[in-house]
């Protein structure tokens, strides 16, 4: 596991940069921020594109580019050590749908669902309305599939409470 540098901890980096989302597998972002050299051979590695460099040239995760095929290949690369196991879980993320949602105005969609190898988002008929989706969030591995088509730009991809 990371070391912490000394550096980074009396920089302060991981005072900031902490909403971003880091690749699947890696450290708590404390330690990430401290022992990553920013060498971003993890986003050169990165099969869909989804690995962005991030604010402070860090690598972070883009849902609107691309999704995660969880390909571990990003861990592969890093030399630092920053990466857990493939057999834990890679992350506690999923899926939010938000009131942009085409279905809350009366449009039929159902992209999202479309794009959802794990069937985990279900749409509930409504009386006299479109039918909405409803996320079945314990199918929901945080993949990001569903959101760069998402015609209205409504889903974010957001760490689970149920696992915080
Ligand atoms: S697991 Fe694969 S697709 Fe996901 S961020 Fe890493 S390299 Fe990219
Ligand atoms: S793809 Fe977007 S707009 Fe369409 S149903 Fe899903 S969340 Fe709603
Ligand atoms: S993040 Fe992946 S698993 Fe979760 S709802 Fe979207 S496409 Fe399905």
């Amino acid at each position: 596991m990371a070391e912490l540098s000394r550096r980074g901890l009396l920089s302060g980096q991981w005072r900031h940069h902490s909403d971003a989302i880091r690749p699947p597998w890696s450290c708590e972002n404390s330690l990430f921020l401290a022992g990553c050299t920013r060498c971003l051979a993890c986003v050169t590695a990165c099969e869909t594109g989804v690995l962005i460099t991030g604010s402070g040239g860090f690598p972070e995760v883009d849902f609107q580019r691309a999704e995660c095929t969880f390909c571990r290949q990003c861990a592969t690369a890093c030399e630092a050590s920053l990466f857990y196991p493939p057999q834990t879980h890679p992350w506690q993320l999923v899926a939010e749908f938000t009131a942009r949602c085409l279905a809350w105005h009366g449009i039929e969609c159902r992209s999202c669902q479309d794009n959802c190898e794990m069937q985990a988002i279900r749409f509930r008929p409504q009386l006299g309305g479109i039918a909405k989706p409803v996320l079945e969030a314990a199918a929901c591995n945080g993949c990001g599939a569903c959101v760069a088509d998402c015609p209205a730009s409504a889903i974010a991809i957001t760490r689970s409470k149920n696992n915080e």
